[in-house]
């Protein structure tokens, strides 16, 4: 098919009246419309006002979709141990099946065509099948909890271990290579070293599965994994292998300067999630030390509870924002770069090759826009609108792989409003009361 508007390959060209043509799940074609048009006479047409690669989201909780609004106004520890854990403990396997798709479902309604996504302890082949079916790219991963952790969550390190496994088998490189694999610890807090040590030999062992945990978030953690380990958080993941090209690691907003070098020399990949890191009062990660240190920066929404939505452009605005303020200085992470953490930075943290920004011979993961709104008016600068102005509703047009998941701003592989009447019964019948004092006894 033929896709024409306004084209926004990368972040550094704009074509006007231009196309892109899709042959299958490839992009065959890029330029103005009237040349792609020739190449490819027969191709069927949809017009969008801007035409641009499927986001990535690079840390999210699909899962926790469900918690959206139970837990707002806490900061991390209190937010997890008396909301999160409990919440997740309580789950069973058709509620988390609920609650993956409410994630998807928001994902292509916004424009995320991949997604890095920490699930949950338990269930987790409800949300692979759930990411399948509804066709987006994703990278996910089963939690590992072993110590520290709620009665429900907490596992036998060996246990928790061989499901990995079991799950690697069954789903990564499954849906026709869509969906992969993230070997997923929690956090150090959670983990013993034991279980740490065997996420890094899980993915030494099968080709192309990734590493997933979350780092550095806020003081409190640092301090228990300090006072657990005698050593400073990433230099803790680095001992026990949890660093190098393979790793994505959410946050890392309290590093120093000997830990953003280890982040540096093994090419580990950072996820900042600014809305997150603002709304729990976790700190400011150093994102524009991190660039300067050639660092890839990618960016997510984390989860619906913490945030609270999965939309990706909000969370540009957000991570422009916040750098230029506490830099004070307006200059950094101009929209270019906020433009690439949010696409092929984050196809290179989930490890995907050909994705990230529309050119032949790559996966045809596209989005369509619609500016017919006030907010798109008037409209000097495509990449300033995009970054600064644009909402995940103004996505019109989700594609992964060629597939059309959403046109004309209608769900074509789910019944969204399905999705959202079984969402809001799950919803109404939680009840996290017994796993929160489980759960309360285990906070450091
Ligand atoms: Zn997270």
């Amino acid at each position: 098919m033929l896709l024409s508007g306004t084209i926004v390959p990368d972040s550094s060209t704009i074509i006007e009246n231009g196309a892109v043509a899709v042959d299958g799940s490839e992009i065959a074609a890029v330029g103005k419309r009237q040349s792609v048009r020739a190449q490819y006479p027969d191709f069927p047409e949809q017009q969008y006002d801007i035409v641009m690669p499927g986001m990535v989201g690079s840390h999210i909780h699909s899962v926790q979709s469900l918690g959206r609004g139970i837990s707002d106004d806490t900061e991390l520890l209190d937010w997890l141990f008396d909301y999160i854990l409990p919440m997740e403990a309580t789950m069973d396997a058709a509620q988390m099946e609920v609650a993956a798709k409410l994630g998807y479902l928001e994902l292509i309604e916004t424009g995320t065509t991949t997604a890095i996504d920490h699930l949950s302890v338990a269930h987790a082949d409800r949300a692979f099948e759930a990411a399948g079916e509804m066709g987006i790219r994703g990278v996910l991963g089963k939690v590992l909890m072993d110590q520290r952790s709620p009665d429900g969550l907490v596992e036998e390190t060996q246990m928790a271990l061989d499901e990995t496994e079991r799950l690697i088998e069954r789903y990564h490189g499954s849906f026709n290579d869509r969906i992969r694999y993230a070997v997923t610890p929690r956090f150090a807090v959670s983990c013993t070293e034991e279980c740490l040590r065997g996420a890094r030999r899980l993915a030494d062992t099968y080709d192309g599965v990734r590493i997933h945990t979350h780092a550095s978030e806020n003081q409190g953690e640092i301090e228990t994994v300090e006072a657990d380990t005698g050593k400073r958080n990433i230099e803790w993941l680095h001992e026990v292998g949890l660093t190098g090209e393979d790793v994505v690691l959410a946050h890392c907003v309290w590093t120093d300067e000997a830990e953003r070098e280890l982040l540096a020399e093994t090419g580990t990949h950072v996820t900042h999630c600014p809305s997150s890191n603002m709304k729990l009062a976790s700190g400011i990660a150093p994102i524009v030390d991190y660039l300067d240190r050639g660092i890839n920066v990618a960016l997510g929404n984390d989860g619906p509870p913490c945030n609270n939505t999965l939309d990706p452009f909000t969370e540009m605005k957000q991570a422009s924002v916040l750098q230029k303020v506490d830099q004070l200085d307006p200059t950094v992470t101009p929209m270019s770069d906020i433009f690439e953490m949010a696409t092929i930075n984050g196809a290179k943290a989930a490890g995907f090759d050909r994705l990230g920004k529309l050119s032949p011979g790559w996966r045809a993961d596209i989005i369509g826009l619609s500016t017919d709104s006030t907010r798109g008016t008037p409209l000097y600068e495509i990449l300033s609108y995009l970054v600064f102005a644009a909402r995940g509703e103004d996505v019109q047009f989700t594609m992964v792989d060629g597939e059309i998941l959403m046109e004309d701003g209608t769900v074509t592989v789910a019944d969204a409003d399905e999705i959202r009447q079984e969402a809001t019964a799950v919803a109404e019948s939680l009840d996290i009361s017994d796993e929160r004092a489980s759960a309360q006894e285990q906070k450091p």
